[in-house]
């Protein structure tokens, strides 16, 4: 047992003794094959690359690139290192950019080279002392300059607290502030999800997720990783393509909309699935009717799990069927080591299957917020638990269901309006693929309900049916006082509906 805790020395201790066996394979662009060997020297060399700046401690490494392996090992790289790793999403345009590197006040900052231009403007000006770029083709000067230094290096020896690395929250709601996570969050969370996954020898993960984010960057890829398994490698998700590859493969992970689009192909049938062992659906709610397709055409069940970047993985429907069914439009037990509980808005406890604001605390969860002392304060509670902003209940053998987001929850009238509660009408009615209920301002009711919804393919569901539907079936308050049909939702990478851009769009719709 030593003192240490860094998380790439704990993940290359899982690297399998065969250090010339593929760890990564890459399955789209050239088909290029990786082996542990190359994992380990290419870490090693940018982490003395990193070493030879004479970075301060602490010092954040701010990453803006497309997917590819060798942004994977940027980021193993850093955590050898001792230094912080900060992802940015590759959507992000020059306002969002300038305000993460004004508020993360990176060291070193790495884009696409053909985003150099106005990044590094955006960088030097911010105190920013090194640009590189890095192209998903192998290119760049990181790459260049990596390729001067040694491919041995001793990682850096962290503790437990020490921070791993600052993911900006996705946003979509409010403005996005910097979880701090540290070696030991994230370690915590990767040996619990080992075991509680069933990670065995022989798992093969198909990696289709972006890596600027807690899904892609962390539960997958410290998954295979810490159990020495090759992951076949997507910079994007291509139904067609994950089709093409399933049958070499045991895990896979997706948010819901990858499970949708894999639905929609004829190709993606059980025989494609007959080696895999696992799919992990998470980030945004899984339809029910999503969950029940899925069984019905691949005969695997999906296993949905709940997290976010402030904590990593919560909880989980079980994968060993000792601990209980997988069930659909519930996000299972908190995982081992996590402490959830439910509680009112007067800050009392829930009884089972009461709704209420979802706490956490445990190993896995973030230190605060980067440089916002004042929301970590008003984010904790003074006995240490996180109040996730996510509303939910759990029942009495202690099965969690989200319902939404306490942010989400519209007032109108001084009643409370759960906007899944409505969704969940909507959804079922035929002809609606999907919905999504917000609240905007109305003079009268403070809040007015209005409704977004998307039609099935071939089905022309019309708001007066709807509407009146809804009447039937729940109290007059919760009832739209609009409704849109629309060809799609807002969505960000992740899979999440953008709820904060429909009441954008919307807010003018009871303006006197
Ligand atoms: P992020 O930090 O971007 O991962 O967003 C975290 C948020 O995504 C959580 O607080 C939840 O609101 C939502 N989320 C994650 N997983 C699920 C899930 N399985 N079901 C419903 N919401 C989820």
């Amino acid at each position: 047992m030593t003192d240490d805790h860094n998380l790439f020395t704990e993940l290359r201790n899982a690297f399998p003794a065969d250090l010339g066996a593929t760890a990564i394979e890459t399955a789209d662009g050239d088909r290029r094959f990786y082996t542990w060997r190359d994992i380990d020297r290419a870490t090693a060399m940018l982490a003395n690359l990193l070493g030879s700046l004479g970075l301060p401690a602490g010092a954040r490494v701010a990453v803006q690139t497309e997917k590819s392996v060798e942004a994977l090992m940027l980021y193993l790289a850093v955590l050898r290192a001792g230094f912080v790793y900060l992802p940015l999403n590759t959507a992000y345009q020059g306002g969002e950019v300038e305000y993460f590197i004004g508020n993360a006040e990176p060291s070193v900052v790495v884009c696409s080279g053909k985003n150099f231009g106005w990044v590094s403007k955006i960088a030097f000006r911010a105190g920013t002392a090194h640009v590189f770029t890095l192209n998903d083709d192998r290119t760049g000067s990181l790459l260049e300059r990596a390729a001067h230094h040694s491919d041995r290096h001793t990682p850096a020896r962290k503790a437990e607290g020490d921070m791993a690395a600052i993911l900006y929250t996705s946003g979509t709601t409010g403005r996005s502030k910097g979880a701090m996570l540290s070696h030991g969050n994230l370690l915590s969370n990767a040996l619990t999800l080992k075991s509680y996954w069933g990670w065995k020898p022989g798992d093969v993960l198909i990696h289709v997720l972006p890596i600027f984010h807690v899904h892609g960057l962390f539960v997958a890829s410290h998954g295979a990783l810490l159990n020495g398994s090759k992951m076949i490698w997507f910079s994007r998700f291509d139904p067609l393509a994950v089709i093409a590859r399933l049958p070499e493969a045991t895990v896979f992970m997706g948010v819901p909309t990858l499970y949708v689009r894999l639905l929609g192909e004829a190709g993606f049938t059980r025989e494609t699935c007959r080696n895999m062992r696992l799919f992990i659906s998470g980030s945004a709610p899984l339809l029910i009717e999503t969950f029940n397709d899925f069984r019905a055409r691949s005969g695997h069940t999906i296993l949905e799990r709940y997290g976010m970047s402030e904590t990593v993985m919560l909880t989980s429907n079980p994968c060993d069927p000792a601990l209980g069914e997988r069930r659909g439009g519930t996000v299972g037990f908190a995982l081992p080591g996590v402490q959830l509980r439910v509680m009112d808005d007067q800050r009392r406890p829930c009884a089972a299957d009461e709704i209420g604001g979802i706490e956490v605390r445990g190993p896995n969860v973030f230190a605060g917020y980067w440089r916002m002392p004042e929301k970590t304060a008003e984010e904790f509670t003074p006995d240490g638990w996180f109040k996730t902003g996510d509303v939910g209940k759990v029942d009495a053998q202690g099965v969690v269901t989200i319902v939404g987001r306490s942010k989400d929850l519209i007032i109108t009238g001084g009643y409370n309006v759960y906007p899944a509660e409505v969704e969940g009408y909507l959804n079922d009615m035929p002809g609606v693929a999907e919905s999504a209920v917000i609240g905007v301002p109305h003079p009268d009711f403070g809040e007015g309900v209005v409704a977004v919804v998307v039609a099935k393919p071939g089905a022309a569901p019309t708001p007066d049916v709807l509407m009146g539907e809804l009447k039937t079936r729940i109290a007059n308050f919760k009832v739209p006082k609009h409704l849109f049909v629309v060809p799609d939702l807002p969505r960000n990478a992740m899979g999440k509906v953008q709820k904060n851009l429909l009441r954008e769009q919307h807010k003018g719709l009871f303006a006197r």
